[in-house]
């Protein structure tokens, strides 16, 4: 669709808009008549716009200035969790148009598991009619272990699935460039380009759900190492005596800190302790739930408190660790059980504290996703933008 010199100077107008094109030669040393012919060719295809400047130049001239046209291209964004499939479309400034998202209740087979992708996208692109022209490409944030270069789902340990050719399977049915990236490193990406990560060379994104993983932000690139596999916290060993994890292994941080570990030890330890949520159980009649042990620790109880509170402590350690590797200037964190006030956040907070190795100049920001939940799908979107944009290689 574009060479490099188009790319550079279509994410020059990004990063500086609205700019002029003697502004765009003089940032991007290219000749002036080689930006004049590279801006025709991005306003042939709509990809920019221009304006009128309102205050004139030293010269007296009011300068034409250039714009992104944010809303003339879509892009599809869809992020395949354990247990939900969400899937949107959206302009170029990330804005979603369309959105959708199914439950996935039993695990499916690999063709039922591709099939139901393809539908939704489907009927995405359905509601708006949009021509195929006008999509500028497909991002998937898929959980799991992912090969970015083949498109392939190489691991879900969640439903239980290998090798799914993502990236095949959708190209064929759908004719659009489609891009697969772990879910948790598009989060960081999303986090780079539309979040807390905006301006920041180095930041870590620490992710806590079903599973716990971390989007590794090095030079203003996501870490992905040859293995496409960086990044796995989740497993990293807090105790090698401790309980055991999905992987096999004993004691990893998400045996401890994933919202499964939480609601399995809240289940295995209520009934040895006095808590509202054996009187909610009783009258309810209801199976335990995630959702209950976060109500009852808003509301004060001290049983489900200490069970979040403790999980803080497991991911306040293992996060430790990593900053004393890495030593990012921020961490990122997402996951709705950092939406309960401070009950996790405060205890991570305390252990990073204490267990990072530092000098008294360094300073390590954490804070809580501002993209929350949409933030994986919309990380899917910015696989494609980051694409369009490329300035490099
Ligand atoms: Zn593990």
């Amino acid at each position: 669709m574009k060479s490099l010199n188009q790319s550079t100077v279509l994410n020059m107008i990004r990063l500086k808009e609205p700019i002029s094109r003697a502004e765009i030669a003089k940032l991007t040393k290219l000749t002036p008549p080689t930006i004049s012919s590279l801006v025709s060719e991005l306003i042939d295809k709509n990809l920019i716009a221009e304006e009128q400047s309102t205050s004139a130049s030293s010269g007296g001239r009011k300068p034409i200035l250039l714009r992104i046209n944010y809303s003339a291209y879509y892009i599809v964004g869809v992020y395949a969790a354990a247990e939900v499939l969400r899937v949107i479309l959206t302009t170029m400034d990330g804005k979603i148009v369309t959105d959708s998202s199914k439950d996935i209740t039993k695990l499916p087979t690999k063709s039922e598991f591709l099939n139901l992708m393809t539908e939704m996208i489907h009927s995405v692109l359905q509601v708006k009619q949009i021509e195929r022209d006008l999509i500028l490409g497909i991002g998937i944030a898929m959980h799991g272990l992912v090969d970015t270069e083949k498109g392939l789902a190489i691991l879900s340990p969640h439903l239980q699935l290998d090798n799914i050719p993502l990236k095949e399977s959708l190209e064929n049915e759908f004719n659009i460039p489609v891009i697969v990236e772990n879910d948790v490193r598009a989060l960081a990406i999303a986090e780079s380009w539309f979040g807390q990560g905006q301006g920041v060379s180095d930041f870590i994104c620490l992710s806590v759900g079903r599973g716990i993983g971390s989007g590794i932000f090095i030079n203003d690139e996501i870490y992905k190492s040859t293995f496409y596999t960086a990044g796995e916290i989740g497993h990293t060993i807090l105790d090698v005596k401790g309980p055991l994890c999905l992987c096999g292994n004993n004691g990893c941080l998400e045996a401890y800190a994933s919202e499964t570990a939480i609601l399995k030890k809240a289940k295995e330890l209520k009934h040895q302790n006095k808590t509202i949520l054996n009187e909610w159980l009783k009258e309810s009649g209801n199976e335990l739930s995630l959702k209950m042990i976060f109500k009852a620790a808003k509301e004060g109880d001290p049983f489900a408190k200490s069970l979040l509170e403790e999980a803080g402590q497991s991911l306040g350690l293992a996060a430790a660790n990593m900053i004393n590797i890495l030593k990012p200037s921020k961490l990122i964190v997402e996951g709705s059980i950092f939406e309960l006030g401070d009950i996790v956040l405060s205890q991570l907070k305390q252990r990073i504290e204490k267990y990072t190795f530092k000098s008294s100049h360094e300073e390590i920001k954490v804070v809580c996703s501002e993209l929350g939940k949409t933030g994986m799908v919309l990380g899917a979107v910015t696989l494609v933008l980051k694409k369009l944009f490329k300035t490099e290689g």
